[in-house]
C-alpha cells in the first residue's frame, strides 16, 4: 500500500520535532515544549505509523527510549533494558490496555489484580548491587546504555550502600530500578537561587533531578536534596526471586532498606484502579512534596508480567494512567496590581488562559516586585505555570529561549502610587503598602472579605455588587451594610425589587453568625479563620477578647505572639472601637455558642489527619476536632498527640509509627466525639 505524500511528510516533520524536543529534554534538561504537546505529537506519530507501518523507521522516537548518553560519564549497559511506559489518558484507555493483556495471558490477569503505584515525576536510575553492595548507579540513558553516575547517586543518603538483611536474602547480582526525584520545596529554593545567580530556572522537578544527577562534581549533587523511590528490579537470566507479586516486590525492597513510594495499593478490579487514580489525582496529589504525573498500573503477578513481556519501548504488563498536567506554559499578557485590605500592593499576572492541574487559569499572584525582579518576568514573556491539587497557581519563571532576544520586553515598572487611591506607596521589606485608611481599594477588599464564605457568608453580596454599592456612596465600611434599605438598593442598575429584598435579608441574616466568623470577617492582621475560631471558643465573648492583655491572648493553645500582638493592637485602636460600637448597635452576635457536651474530647490535643476517611471529608473531620477543643496540624512531629488514619495513608502513618504516636481510625474518632 502506498503511503499518501501528506502522511509521509507529516511523519517526517513529527519525527524531527520530537527528536529535537527529546534532546532538549533529556540531554540539556531544558524542555522547549510543554509535556502535553509532546504527548499529543507522539500519539499522532504513533497513529500514523500504525496506519502505515512503512513509515516506521528504526530511529523513530516511537521506537526508542530517552536519548543517547551525551556526557563524559562512563557508559553502563543495563542487565535488562530500562524501557518506558505507554500512556492512558482515560479510564477507557486503561480498560483497552487490560483487554489487550487479557487477550494474551487470559483471565489470569484479572484474577491476579493490579498494583497501583504513584508515577513519580523524576529521573529513572538503576542501582547495581553485587553481593548486596552498591557497585554502580546509572541513568536510564537510551534504555540499553546509561551513564554511570555512581559517585553522584552515592550522595543520596537514603540509597543504601549495602542492602539490609542477610546476604542470602538478596540475589548475588541485582539491579534495582527506581526514580530519583527533587522535592517541591527544595525545587523552589533551587530555582530561587538560580534566578538570583542569573541562571535559567529548571522547568520542573524532573529536569532538575536529571540535571543534578549528571553533574561532573559530586559535591554539587550532594548539595541538592535528591531523594529516591525504588519500584522494580532486574536480574540476569531467570534467577529465583523472593517475591511473586508486585506488592511483595515493593515490600521486599523495603526490607532491604530501599525506600518505596507511599500510597501503593493492590487493586482487585479495574473499578478499584480507577477509583484509586481519581482519589490520588484529586486528594493526594496536592499534599505531596514531590511531583507525580499519574499512577502506574501493573499486573500484580510477576509470573504474568514475564509472560506478557514487552512490546518494543513499552511493557505490555504495565501502563501509565496520566493526570492532567500540573505544569503548563502560557503567555504573560500583563502584570497588574491591586491593593489588599491591609494596604498591601499585590502584583498579579494576567495570563493567556491555560489548563493546568485540571482547571483553567488566567490569573496568578506574583506576590511582590522583588520576586518579579528575581524571576526576571516581563510582560509578553512565555512563562511556566504550576498548579497541583488545591495549590494556588504559581508562575515558576519565564522561558528565556522564547523571549525575543533582539527586542526584549522592558523590565516592569514598580508602582510608586496606590492603584486605587493614588497615595504614594511605602516600601517595607519585600512589599509595598498604601497607608491611606480611606483608600477605596482597601475598603472594597475589606468588605469583600467580611461578606465572604468563610466569614459572614452574605449570600448575593458579590465583588461586583460591593463595588456598585461603594461607587453609589451607599456604603463606606462594613457597618454601613446594616443600614442599607431596600429602596436605595433597588434604585441601582442591575437590581430589581426582588434582588434588593433578598440582599437586605441576607445581610440581616448574617447578624446571627457566631463570633468566630465575625472576628475573622473584621480582617484583623494575621487572624485567619482558624485563629478566629480558637479565640472565639476560648474567650466566648467579643468583649473578653477586647479587654484581654497580650499574655492572655497568647496563652490560648495555638495562638502565637504575632497573632496575639495584632489582636491586642486592633482592639486598642480608636477607629476599630467605633466600628465595633456600631456593629453592636446593629445587634450582631458578639458571642460564640456554647459547645455540645462532647465538646472537650480533644482539648489540648494536636491531631493530624491522613489518607481518605470513609465518610467524613477532611474539612469536616478538622472542624469536628477543633470544635471539640483540638488543634489540627499538617505534619506529624513529636508534638502530635494523635493521628487519624484513612485509606491510602502514606508517609505520615510511617512517621507516626516511628514516633510512637497514637493512631485511630474514623470510627474511633466519631466514638470519641460521642457521635
Ligand atoms: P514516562 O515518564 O511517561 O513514563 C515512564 C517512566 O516512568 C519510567 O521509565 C520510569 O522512569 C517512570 N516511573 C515513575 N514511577 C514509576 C513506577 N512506580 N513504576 C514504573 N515506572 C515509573 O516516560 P519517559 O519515557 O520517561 O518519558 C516520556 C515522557 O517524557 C513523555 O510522555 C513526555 O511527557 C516527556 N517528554 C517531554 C518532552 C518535552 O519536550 N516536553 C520531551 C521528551 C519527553
Amino acid at each position: 500500500m502506498t503511503v499518501p505524500k501528506r502522511d509521509a511528510e507529516r511523519s517526517a516533520v513529527l519525527r524531527r520535532t520530537l527528536e529535537q524536543a527529546s534532546y532538549d529534554y533529556y540531554v540539556l534538561d531544558r524542555p522547549t515544549m510543554p509535556d502535553r504537546e509532546y504527548d499529543t505529537l507522539f500519539r499522532e506519530l504513533q497513529d500514523l505509523e500504525r496506519e502505515h507501518p512503512g513509515l516506521r523507521t528504526p530511529d523513530s522516537p516511537t521506537m526508542r527510549v530517552g536519548a543517547e548518553p551525551a556526557t563524559s560519564f562512563a557508559k553502563h549497559t543495563h542487565l535488562v533494558p530500562m524501557i518506558s511506559l505507554s500512556n492512558a489518558f482515560s479510564d477507557d484507555e486503561v480498560a483497552e490496555w487490560d483487554a489487550r493483556a487479557t487477550k494474551i495471558a487470559g483471565t489470569a490477569v484479572r484474577q491476579s489484580g493490579y498494583s497501583a503505584e504513584l508515577k513519580i515525576d523524576g529521573a529513572a536510575v538503576s542501582l547495581t548491587y553485587r553481593d548486596g553492595v552498591l557497585v554502580t548507579g546509572a541513568t536510564r540513558g537510551n534504555g540499553a546504555v546509561g551513564e554511570a553516575v555512581t559517585a553522584n547517586l552515592r550522595t543520596i543518603r537514603e540509597i543504601p550502600l549495602r542492602l539490609r538483611g542477610s546476604e542470602k536474602a538478596h540475589p548475588p547480582l541485582i539491579e534495582i530500578r527506581g526514580e530519583v526525584y527533587f522535592p517541591f520545596d527544595a525545587f523552589e529554593r533551587l530555582n530561587d537561587e538560580r534566578t538570583k545567580a542569573g541562571e535559567p530556572v529548571f522547568a520542573n522537578p524532573r529536569n532538575s533531578a536529571a540535571g543534578s544527577l549528571r553533574q561532573q562534581d559530586p559535591a554539587v549533587t550532594a548539595a541538592r536534596p535528591l531523594r529516591f523511590f525504588g519500584y522494580a528490579y532486574a536480574v540476569p537470566g531467570a534467577g529465583a526471586l523472593p517475591f511473586e507479586t508486585q506488592s511483595e516486590l515493593l515490600k521486599t525492597l523495603g526490607s532491604w532498606g530501599i525506600p518505596t513510594a507511599p500510597h501503593h495499593k493492590h487493586c482487585r478490579t479495574l473499578a478499584d484502579v480507577n477509583a484509586c487514580a481519581h482519589s490520588i489525582e484529586t486528594k493526594v496529589r496536592g499534599e505531596l512534596n514531590f511531583g507525580i504525573d499519574g499512577i502506574v498500573v501493573k499486573v500484580e503477578s510477576i509470573a504474568l508480567q514475564a509472560e506478557l513481556g514487552d512490546a518494543g519501548r513499552e511493557p505490555r504488563w504495565a501502563i501509565a494512567r496520566k493526570f492532567a498536567a500540573d505544569i503548563a506554559e502560557t503567555k504573560l499578557l500583563a502584570i497588574e496590581v491591586n491593593v489588599g485590605r491591609t494596604g498591601k500592593i499585590n502584583p498579579y499576572a494576567v495570563l493567556e488562559p491555560v489548563e493546568v492541574g485540571g482547571t483553567t487559569v488566567s490569573r496568578a499572584t506574583l506576590h511582590n516586585y522583588q520576586l518579579i525582579k528575581q524571576k526576571d518576568l516581563r510582560e509578553g514573556d512565555v512563562v511556566m505555570l504550576k498548579r497541583a491539587g488545591d495549590v494556588i497557581p504559581q508562575v515558576i519563571g519565564p522561558v528565556p529561549e522564547k523571549r525575543d532576544k533582539r527586542h526584549p520586553p522592558p523590565v516592569p515598572k514598580i508602582p510608586t502610587h496606590c492603584p486605587a487611591c493614588g497615595t504614594k506607596v511605602r516600601a517595607s521589606e519585600k512589599d509595598l503598602f498604601c497607608d491611606n485608611d480611606r483608600c477605596e481599594g482597601r475598603r472594597l477588599e475589606a468588605i469583600v472579605h467580611f461578606a465572604s464564605r468563610g466569614a459572614m457568608d452574605i449570600d448575593g453580596l458579590s465583588y461586583a455588587r460591593i463595588e456598585q454599592l461603594l461607587d453609589a456612596g451607599l456604603i463606606h465600611d462594613i457597618a454601613d451594610l446594616y443600614d442599607l434599605k431596600e429602596a436605595d438598593i433597588a434604585a441601582l442598575e442591575r437590581f430589581a425589587e426582588k434582588s434588593a429584598q433578598s440582599l437586605v435579608e441576607a445581610i440581616e441574616a448574617s447578624k446571627k453568625q457566631p463570633l468566630s466568623r465575625l472576628l475573622f470577617g473584621l480582617g484583623i492582621r494575621h487572624v485567619g479563620a482558624e485563629a478566629a475560631a480558637l479565640l472565639a471558643r476560648n474567650f466566648g465573648k467579643l468583649d473578653a477578647i477586647a479587654k484581654a492583655g497580650v499574655d492572655e491572648i497568647e496563652a490560648v493553645h495555638g495562638i502565637g505572639p504575632t497573632i496575639a500582638a495584632a489582636v491586642h493592637e486592633y482592639f486598642h485602636d480608636e477607629r476599630a472601637a467605633k466600628l465595633i460600637e456600631r456593629l453592636h448597635a446593629h445587634k450582631l452576635t458578639f458571642a460564640e455558642p456554647a459547645r455540645a457536651a462532647s465538646g472537650d474530647a480533644f482539648r489540648g490535643l494536636t491531631v493530624v489527619i491522613t489518607g481518605t476517611l470513609p465518610t467524613l471529608s477532611r474539612p469536616e473531620a478538622k472542624a469536628m476536632i477543633q470544635d471539640a477543643g483540638g488543634r489540627v496540624t499538617d505534619s506529624v512531629s513529636k508534638a502530635t498527640s494523635l493521628l487519624v488514619v484513612g485509606a491510602d495513608a502514606g508517609s505520615k502513618l510511617d512517621k507516626a509509627r516511628e514516633l510512637g504516636v497514637q493512631i485511630i481510625d474514623e470510627a474511633e474518632l466519631l466514638r470519641r466525639l460521642g457521635k
